[in-house]
């Protein structure tokens, strides 16, 4: 934050990045318009195009109101395929970006890296380093081979990699899905990793409105976890040990599972229906379409419930419309959870193994978070499916927490 209050990142202003960006991606997403469809081939994720930005505008590029800027796209054919994928349409790609102003979010991470939201919430732009937009470049052909193989997935969806350059700064972006639909209010927010050292939010993190709470607290504010159905329970957990295999093969470690948590209680007067059990179901009422916000997603395998391939049928006692999983906390409160994996872009190969040998040095090695990538996966799954997530077979809410 500079001297006016404004955000800058590498000393540019926030405005600037964000009115830029959506010239670049309208630039890019147009551009691909006279590009006819065709099967991906190798070469399409290496290609980078670069275009400059003139201030007075050019053939292909309008005036603007910014400092002269140039755009590189990575990629461009290859994350078309992907959007295409996932259900993304080339209109209704630009139209997330370029119709209204993108919004900042305040990010808890250490890194220092920005994030923005497009205005209608679909999309997440975070700027990465040098070395991670790298990661991504030559991640990307094993990476959509999972996924496009399998888009039952709770890994992240990268629909662009773009650079930003000015005055000889480059600000490398990702585009990601937002795992939190914005008509429904979360009310708890954690990223957990399995380890515990140092995996407490800091003071200024919990005088947040939302504070993004660790795994420390967690077991703290949650000492049973959170009970799931038990065929949710095994969707889940099946997804998350396919995804963290996926990301063991590809040495990435220090990713997180994002959880959301709404609590039904605490929205009733909006909604304004029962909510009870049934069967130890929790019948989740129609939040979405109740809400102000009434809108549907028009990304197809994003919602949580279809990342874990749970399709709500019509003979079940579940009606829930905001594709979170409904669940239950330890405190009996019927919840809607929103999950995800993220922050995958680190490589322990590339860049861990010196701060491993440093750190293991002062540190017990088995507590902290940087660690192989095997041992990174086997104790995230160990921490997801003991501590956080708990299969309810009798509907009642256990009394002991398995994690002692
Ligand atoms: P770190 O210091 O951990 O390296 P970072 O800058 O790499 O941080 P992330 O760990 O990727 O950032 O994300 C930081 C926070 O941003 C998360 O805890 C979460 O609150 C939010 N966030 C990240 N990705 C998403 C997403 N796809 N949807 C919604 N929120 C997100
Ligand atoms: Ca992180
Ligand atoms: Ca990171």
């Amino acid at each position: 934050v500079d001297d006016e209050g404004e955000t800058t990142y590498k000393r540019i202003t926030s405005n600037q990045i964000m009115g830029s960006i959506q010239l670049g991606i309208q630039y890019a997403v147009g551009g691909l318009a006279s590009k006819p469809e065709r099967d991906l081939l190798i070469q399409d994720f290496m290609t980078v195009e670069t275009k400059v930005f003139t201030c007075d505008g050019a053939n292909l590029t309008p005036a603007h109101r910014f400092p002269q800027f140039s755009f590189k796209i990575y990629a461009p054919i290859a994350f078309r395929y992907f959007r295409d994928v996932f259900g993304i349409q080339p209109e209704d790609f630009m139209f997330s970006f370029c119709n209204a102003p993108l919004r900042e979010l305040s990010n808890p991470g250490a890194s220092g890296s920005i994030f923005y939201v497009t205005d209608d919430d679909e999309f997440v732009i975070k700027t990465v380093t040098h070395k991670e937009a790298e990661f991504l470049q030559k991640l990307l052909p094993g990476y959509y081979m999972n996924i496009v193989q399998n888009p039952r997935t709770l890994l992240p969806k990268f629909f662009g990699l773009y650079c930003y350059h000015c005055n000889s700064k480059n600000i490398r972006l990702v585009i990601m899905n937002n795992l939190f639909p914005s008509w429904i209010e979360i009310h708890e927010k954690f990223d957990l990793k399995g380890s515990t050292f140092k995996r407490q939010a800091s003071p200024a993190e919990r005088d947040k409105a939302l504070p993004t709470f660790k795994d420390l607290d967690f077991m703290e504010m949650h000492q049973n976890g959170i009970i799931l159905t038990p065929d949710m329970y095994d969707a889940l957990c099946k997804t998350m040990e396919r995804d963290c295999r996926v990301l063991e093969s590809f040495k990435i470690m220090d990713y997180s599972l994002l959880i959301g948590i709404h609590i039904l209680a605490k929205s009733s007067e909006a909604c304004g229906e029962v909510v009870g059990t049934s069967n130890g179901v929790t019948v989740v009422p129609d939040v979405a379409s109740t809400s102000s916000k009434n809108k549907k997603r028009h990304l197809y395998h994003t919602t949580v419930m279809e990342s874990i391939d749970k399709r709500v049928s019509n003979q079940d006692t579940i009606r829930n419309s905001s594709g979170g999983i409904p669940a239950k906390s330890d405190k009996g409160e019927h919840v809607i959870l929103f999950i995800g994996i993220i922050d995958v872009l680190q490589s322990y190969k590339l860049m861990k193994k010196i701060e491993h040998t440093v750190k293991s040095m002062f540190f017990d090695s088995d507590t902290i978070s940087v660690h192989r990538p095997d041992f990174y996966a086997t104790r995230f799954l160990n921490f997801m499916t003991k501590t956080v997530f708990h299969k309810s077979d009798t509907g009642q809410v256990p009394t002991t927490s398995s994690h002692k």
